[in-house]
């Protein structure tokens, strides 16, 4: 990978401390299932949570609120002291404001590599095809695909892919970045490859919220750790904490079972 000495990403004037994602009081049904209940937290600009806790809890559909891919019952979520916009131009910029990476890489198979770098900012950020190009050939450098620009998604790893998912997602210049178990559907081998990006980001001051069972980047790149079960944040503290003295039965059990 190669680590370039541009100024950290996080967009805006770095502000380090200040709250960037605010969810207060956030309540969600899927019919009777009381999905999200109660779910408070405050992520600081600069900071890395990392959401942990047993399949079902709901950390994917927390993520999914935040982007405004689900809308909640009751609460209020605020990014950058924002409420999430209803629809329309101003929710597709604060899409953009909310970076995004899934499980599966979700890259536009039908368009080229660079396409894929490119789209967003030319249609949303509404950058020239040659200014989107230039960052985007930057971003892919990056993350080390910068050789595969002219490829389709089939003809790279899954690592690779997920890599370009990742350069997607900054070529938005988002504010805070969201992963949901990025490294799920990779090869073992190709785990890593992605967990050395997202820790150079997290290094270069970027706002990231992760779902993960990697508690070795858990460990060394998270400066919270929330643990989930059953629709509620039973547990957050740092990962030194977290780790070595969790409180909850739930978190003691789940630890037990992945560690
Ligand atoms: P996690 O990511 O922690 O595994 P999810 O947020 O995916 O959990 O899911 C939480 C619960 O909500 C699960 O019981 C799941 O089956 C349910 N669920 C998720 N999405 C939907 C949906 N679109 N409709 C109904 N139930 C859903
Ligand atoms: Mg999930």
């Amino acid at each position: 990978m190669t680590v370039t000495d541009e100024a950290p990403v996080g967009g805006g004037t770095p502000r380090s401390g200040e709250a960037l994602v605010e969810l207060a009081d956030v309540q969600k049904w899927y019919g009777q299932l009381h999905v999200l209940q109660d779910i408070n937290l405050t992520v600081s600009r600069g900071e890395v949570v990392v959401v942990i806790g047993p399949s079902g809890s709901g950390k994917s559909t927390l993520c999914r609120t935040i982007n405004r891919l689900e809308p909640v019952d009751s609460g209020r979520i605020l990014v950058d002291g924002s409420p999430l916009p209803q629809e329309g131009k101003a929710l597709a910029r604060h899409r953009a404001d909310v970076g995004m990476v899934f499980q599966s890489f979700n890259l536009f198979a039908h368009k080229t590599i660079l396409e894929n770098v490119t789209l967003g900012p030319i249609k949303v950020r509404k950058q020239s095809k040659a200014e989107a190009e230039t960052r985007a050939r930057e971003l892919l450098e990056r993350v080390g695909v910068a050789h595969q620009a002219d490829k389709y998604p089939a003809q790279l790893s899954g690592g690779q892919q997920q890599r370009v998912a990742i350069a997607r997602a900054l070529a938005m210049e988002p504010k805070v970045m969201l992963f949901d178990e990025p490294t799920s559907a990779l090869d073992p081998e190709m785990i890593k490859e992605v967990l050395d990006v997202m820790v150079d980001l997290a290094e270069r001051g970027m706002t990231m919220i992760v779902v993960t069972h990697e508690m070795g980047f858990a460990r060394t790149a998270a400066n919270r750790v929330v643990f989930m079960a059953d629709g509620r944040i039973l547990e957050t503290a740092d990962p030194e904490t977290f780790f070595s003295n969790p409180e909850s039965d739930r978190a003691k059990d789940f630890l037990g079972k992945i560690l």
